[in-house]
């Protein structure tokens, strides 16, 4: 059984968030402090701390969660692009240790990251 975080608090609505997409297996909300216009992470309701630590039994819910993100982008309207990222652990500047995809759009972004 892996830490509570503060993501799992949000999954059972213990702290408020501005959730813009759920489905049984993901929850996608605005990031608290957006680096882009749009900024949303999804997040699997499974609380896996960082892809590093995903199984083999997860390939189905990895693959559920990208096409969320897409589903999520083209409803955000970001028909000109965006970028997804995973960070993950302490030089992938990871700060929460729930499984997050941010979805980030609405500017044109560059690369590489710092
Ligand atoms: P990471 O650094 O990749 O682990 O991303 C964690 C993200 O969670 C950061 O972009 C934070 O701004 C965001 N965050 C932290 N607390 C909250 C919150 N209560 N609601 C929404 N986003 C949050």
């Amino acid at each position: 059984m892996s830490e509570d975080t503060l993501f799992s608090k949000i999954i059972r609505r213990e702290i408020p968030a501005d959730i813009v997409y759920e489905d049984e297996l993901c929850l996608a909300f605005r990031d608290i402090a957006p680096q882009a216009p749009t900024h949303i992470l999804v997040i699997p309701k499974k609380p896996i701390p960082a892809l590093s630590e995903a199984q083999e039994a997860d390939k189905a819910l990895l693959g559920h969660l990208l096409l969320a993100v897409g589903e999520i982008a083209q409803q955000q309207k970001l028909d000109t692009g965006y970028r997804v990222v995973i960070n993950t652990g302490e030089d992938g500047g990871q700060t929460v240790f729930h499984l997050h995809m941010h979805l980030l759009g609405g500017r044109s972004l560059s690369w590489p990251p710092g």
